[in-house]
């Protein structure tokens, strides 16, 4: 890292403005006390800056994520193991299949990129769909495998290899936010889909209620992480997506609920998921997720883009 990054403001790595960048998180998760979060006035980008180098990138994704991730999940993910891992995802499949299943059908050829432990492929080809997988740590590779899943350490890996081809749906979820160039991402993924088909990924949305309505210290010492490039929202990836010229829509969805966001309250903690499930009713439970996505303060976005 060089000095001029560490002491200057910078300008907005989406859309270069170099007005109106100002700190939205002054506390880096996993960083060094010189990373910050900026937000730009202009685009609503909210970025990783001072940036890591992609040395130090590489590393932690290879040999720390899992352990990363583990540190951070509350009680309700499980990353001691694939199988464990699948089975403690299995709300997560459920969750997203709402918004995936309209763009499904049986014999689709579908890549998933970061597809981890394999928990949402699994769905896919109980569906019918045939499965690729892109995933750079190594932890669930040889497990994929057995599973006799196709699958590739990286995008560049799988374009390079004699079964390079086009599908039919893209995927992935809680990815793009991870991702250092988000144009050349999504040029370099659009590029992958077969004429007419689909991208859809799951993003969170810096939206979310637990930083941009409610004040608490202790989720702002949380969220901010070393591992997200970029904090999304509407705004933000309409940017993006305008500059690409894609045809796209965005949906909104809340993760987490009543219960979580109580305990985050009074605990400052994660994993209160469903905590008071059997004093709310589920009509409650729904009502508040559903005030949270209709003003677009909520935890995440679904994006679908359009291939002509
Ligand atoms: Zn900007």
């Amino acid at each position: 890292m060089n000095n001029t990054q560490e002491h200057s403001t910078p300008q907005c790595r989406l859309c270069s403005a170099s007005q109106g960048q100002t700190i939205r998180a002054d506390y880096v998760f996993g960083g060094r006390p010189e990373h910050k979060f900026w937000h730009c006035d202009t685009c609503d980008a909210i970025y990783l800056f001072p940036i890591p180098s992609v040395e130090e990138e590489q590393y932690f994704y290879e040999k720390e994520f899992e352990k990363f991730m583990a540190s951070r999940s509350g009680d309700e993910r499980d990353w001691s193991g694939a199988e464990r891992h699948i089975q403690t995802n299995q709300d997560q499949v459920r969750r997203r299949w709402k918004f995936l299943e309209p763009h499904m059908q049986p014999g689709m050829e579908l890549l998933e990129i970061g597809c981890s432990s394999g928990f949402m492929m699994d769905a896919f080809r109980e569906f019918g769909m045939k499965c690729t997988g892109i995933e750079p740590s190594s932890v669930f590779i040889d497990y994929l495998k057995e599973k006799q899943y196709e699958v590739y350490s990286s995008l560049d890996e799988f374009r390079a290899s004699a079964q390079a081809r086009a599908f039919d749906v893209i995927v992935h979820f809680f990815v793009f936010e991870h991702i250092r160039d988000p144009y050349t991402f999504l040029r370099e993924t659009v590029a992958l889909l077969k004429p007419g088909g689909r991208l859809i990924a799951e993003i969170p949305c810096a939206n979310d209620p637990l930083t941009s309505l409610y004040t608490i210290p202790a989720f702002e010492k949380f969220y901010w992480s070393i591992a997200h490039h970029y904090y999304y929202t509407p705004k933000s990836l309409a940017h993006v997506l305008d500059e690409l010229g894609y045809s796209y829509r965005l949906l909104p969805e809340q993760r987490y609920d009543l219960s979580n966001h109580i305990v985050w309250m009074t605990e400052g903690k994660p994993g209160g998921q469903g905590r008071f499930n059997n004093v709310f009713s589920k009509q409650l439970v729904e009502q508040y997720k559903s005030d949270m996505k209709q003003r677009w303060q909520c935890d995440t976005v679904f994006l679908e883009v359009y291939k002509d």
